[in-house]
């Protein structure tokens, strides 16, 4: 890998991104704990809000601190898009030489950022944040996280390292790339991996939201779990196609043992049995295959639609 340390080291403009759905309790601690992370270290950069359809006096609050701080930018979006689109829209404002999308909770800790920047100066176009292990999720979205990277991986030809989340610093002409992805569907961490560039990882302890619970429900997880495999990858056509080339063979040899069967022993009892479990076996496989491709239909007739990924209600940049 040829890395080339950056040259223009002191000017540089550095854009948080923080996407924020109904965080009015989180936004003044995440302020400030930023700002005694990055005052002192003389690091000239700015937050841009996208707020994400906020019903909780979110969108007050922050007018008021772009008021009365001109580091504190906002995008309002006209409802709630989901958070890797309120990043989309983050990422197409953002005017910084790099960018790091964060989110407000605290469980990114901002004192790792000028890590990452001086990663960054070293030459280093993105660098990630992993959590370490020994965080506090509960062992279910541990467990379902485990099996949905190893499931994504086993299926796109871009892996995504597990651990690693949307906490990253991504260099100005990666950006520019990121914004040419203009697809409907959008799995962030996914198409962070796609753009490729030198990476590196870094890694940091998440701690406990401050305020209020995760957006997350089991729903949305599984969704998330099934539109990212299936936006990054066609491998799961091929695997129903698979799933029917074994059972067929399985079929096949099944038929040649009960032709023989039937030579030499004559006509047998009736299998019932054997024939409710085939037609079972065989309806499932079927159905999975169906609605495999449905979910890939489903994808091309939203992408078709070309609708606009988002829609901004008023900036502030
Ligand atoms: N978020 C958002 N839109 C949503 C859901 C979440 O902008 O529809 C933001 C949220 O305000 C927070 C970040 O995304 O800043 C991460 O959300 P959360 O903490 O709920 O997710 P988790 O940390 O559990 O993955
Ligand atoms: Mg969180």
């Amino acid at each position: 890998m040829n890395i080339i340390k950056r040259t223009n080291q002191d000017s540089f403009l550095l854009s948080l991104i923080i996407p924020v759905f109904n965080e009015n309790q989180c936004i003044d601690p995440f302020v400030e704990r930023v700002k005694t992370a990055l005052d002192d270290k003389s690091i000239n950069y700015h937050m841009i809000f996208v707020n994400d359809g906020s019903e909780d006096g979110t969108e007050k609050r922050l007018l008021e601190l772009s008021i009365a701080d001109e580091k504190i930018k906002f995008i309002n979006l006209s409802r709630n898009f989901g958070k890797d689109v309120a990043l989309t829209a983050g990422i197409d404002f953002a005017q910084g030489d790099a960018v790091i999308p964060i989110d407000v909770d605290l469980q990114h800790p901002p004192e790792v950022i000028p890590k990452m920047i001086s990663l960054w100066l070293d030459g280093y176009d993105v660098v990630n944040a992993r959590r370490s292990d020994q965080d506090s999720e509960t062992i279910f979205k541990k467990l379902f996280s485990k099996i949905f990277y190893s499931t994504f991986n086993f299926f796109s030809t871009t892996p995504i390292p597990s651990g690693i989340g949307d906490f990253r610093l991504i260099d100005h002409k990666v950006v520019i790339e990121l914004r040419k992805l203009r697809e409907t569907h959008r799995f962030m961490k996914g198409l962070f991996a796609w753009v490729g560039y030198n990476q590196i990882a870094i890694n940091y302890d998440r701690s406990d939201r401050i305020h209020g619970i995760t957006k997350w429900r089991f729903r949305s997880l599984f969704n998330f779990a099934v539109n990212g495999i299936t936006s990054f990858s066609i491998s799961a056509l091929r695997l129903s196609m698979i799933m029917g080339f074994t059972i067929s063979i399985l079929g096949f040899i099944y038929a040649l043992l009960t032709v023989y069967k039937t030579m030499i022993y004559g006509i047998d009892v009736p299998g019932y049995a054997s024939l409710i479990i085939l037609i079972l076996i065989l309806g499932g496989v079927q159905l999975i295959s169906i609605g495999i491709q449905g979910e890939y239909i489903g994808k091309i007739f939203e992408e078709v639609k070309k609708r606009p990924i988002y829609i901004i209600k008023e900036k502030n940049l």
